[in-house]
């Protein structure tokens, strides 16, 4: 009989920190800047990124970057209720509405790359540095939910 993998038999809040971990895709959506209406509460995403991602959708600051983007998203299983205004495809989103990862998450399909060939992530977008446009400017570069 074969073992069902740690996403679908336990909660986030069960989860160790290597499984906690594991689970992140890399898409880079999360860097994104994103603007909210205070009125509704809804959120949109745009391709102005932060000026700390790499060119492979990677976090040139990991260790540190609490300290350098206070507002750096710091994704924690308390959090769960908040996940709503995450990308539909994020894996802590997807996990949280008891839904199962993709065939292309790479704890699927074994393959780090494949979310990139398949487009899910932010490689290809065509993305502008958050150093290089005003922030009252941001609007300007709204894009449909991820
Ligand atoms: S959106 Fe979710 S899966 Fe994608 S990089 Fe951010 S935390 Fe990871
Ligand atoms: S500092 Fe935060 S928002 Fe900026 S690239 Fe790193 S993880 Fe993404």
């Amino acid at each position: 009989m074969s073992e069902l993998p740690f996403w679908k038999t336990k909660s986030l809040a069960e989860m160790s920190r290597e499984e906690w971990e594991s689970l992140c895709d890399g898409c880079g959506k999360c860097c994104l800047q994103k603007l909210e209406d205070e009125d509704e509460g809804d959120v949109y995403y745009t391709r102005v990124v932060c000026r700390y991602m790499t060119d492979r959708c990677r976090c040139s600051i990991y260790e540190h970057r609490q300290r350098e983007v206070p507002n750096c998203v710091w994704l924690t299983p308390k959090d769960v209720d908040q996940f709503f205004w995450l990308p539909q495809t994020c894996a802590y989103r997807l996990i949280a509405e008891g839904k199962d990862l993709p065939e292309w998450h790479h704890l699927n399909s074994g393959d780090a790359n494949r979310i990139h060939a398949v487009d899910a992530s932010v490689l290809a977008m065509a993305l502008v540095r958050d150093d290089a446009v005003p922030e009252e400017e941001w609007e300007d570069y709204i894009i449909d939910n991820l």
